[in-house]
């Protein structure tokens, strides 16, 4: 599939990916091994090349990234092997043990990274496939009542797209996004949302369910791949509802559907990256219906029709009690059915 970002071959279909998990991050028996200190430098031997297999220990790529950071004069030498930032696989999955990386599987988050390092890292490193500007911020939308302006971090070279790949009891989900767009997350050995909204499923058994701040489309569409009939997904930041859309594509063949339209350019949904008054960026044929809109929550209940509705209200601000509340007290006021924050 051709890459939102990039326009190259970047992207594969759900089954294509999740049948690479098994073997993508394991070694040959040739692969060299080397754990290293993540707390002091590197070795001064410095780093080891990619086996004969194409892949290298997690650790000897960062060796390599550190070497160049040095190189390039952003590091002194001094400073802990850790230092060169946080890795983001891909794909990325619950694993057991530290990856082998093959070629372009990884993204790092950098705070110290500059446009000309970061094109060096991408040109030089054959394992990485893109840098990207890491803040102390989260970037998207954070605020229910999307008065908070969002922020991205900067993608400074490479195609920071990437998937990760969420386990449930109807089987896995591929959710892609661009990186420097999307909050981080990564998937673990158990996810207390996922098994939330399989829980109210199983408990209410819904004809309708809407995932209300869908981010990527998690949620959402492990309710399609559990067959709930109709299923609404929602978000106010533009990259969020584009990848939840481009996501019901790429997981297509897990649902009851024909067809899915992606009515969103990803380039013009740019220009308005917040809005209200919600807007359908996809729609799927068949015997299932699957809708993607982006828009404010609390408009949704307009597209929606009068019948009873399963809600999963996965808002940012749940560690604050009072906008919990107040996102359900909005909900209820105008629609019917069950409403949860998972
Ligand atoms: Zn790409
Ligand atoms: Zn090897």
């Amino acid at each position: 599939m051709k890459c939102p970002v990039c326009g190259e071959d970047c992207v594969s279909e759900a089954q294509e990916l999740i049948a690479t998990v098994p073997s993508v991050f394991s070694p040959c028996s040739d692969c060299s091994s080397r754990i290293l200190d993540k707390n002091l430098p590197p070795p001064v031997e410095g780093y080891r090349e990619p086996c004969r297999c194409g892949k290298r220990f997690i650790d000897e790529v960062y060796a390599h990234l550190y070497a160049i950071l040095v190189n390039e004069g952003i590091f002194s030498g001094e400073e802990p092997l850790k230092d060169v930032g946080t890795p983001l696989v891909h794909p990325g999955f619950a694993m057991k043990s530290p990856p082998y990386l093959p070629e372009n599987s990884l993204v790092l988050l950098s705070r110290v990274a500059e446009k000309k390092v970061a094109d060096r890292m991408v040109q030089d490193v054959p394992e990485i496939k893109a840098v990207v500007k890491f803040g102390t911020f989260t970037p998207g939308v954070v605020d229910p009542d999307l008065a908070v302006p969002p922020q991205s971090y900067e993608l400074l070279a490479g195609c920071d797209i990437r998937a990760n790949i969420f386990s449930s009891r109807a089987g896995p989900v591929v959710l892609y996004q661009q990186q420097s767009k999307i909050h981080i997350e990564f998937p673990r050995w158990s996810n207390p949302k996922i098994e939330a909204v399989e829980f109210h499923v199983s408990a209410v058994n819904p004809e309708w369910f809407v995932d209300a701040f869908c981010g990527i489309g998690k949620l959402g569409l492990i309710g399609a791949r559990m067959g709930i009939p109709h299923v609404v997904m929602n978000d106010a930041w533009y990259a969020a509802a584009f990848w939840a859309a481009y996501n019901t594509q790429v997981n297509r063949e897990f649902f009851r559907v024909d067809n899915v339209k992606i009515l969103g350019d990803y380039r013009k949904m740019e220009e308005m990256p917040v809005i209200r008054k919600p807007r359908l960026i996809a729609e799927t044929e068949g015997e299932q219906e699957i809708r993607v809109y982006q828009g404010d929550f609390r408009e949704l209940h307009t597209i929606l029709p009068p019948v009873p509705v399963l809600a999963a209200l996965d808002i940012f601000e749940k560690r604050i009690p009072e906008a919990a509340e107040k996102a359900l007290e909005e909900w209820r006021k105008h629609v019917n059915g069950e409403a949860f924050i998972p």
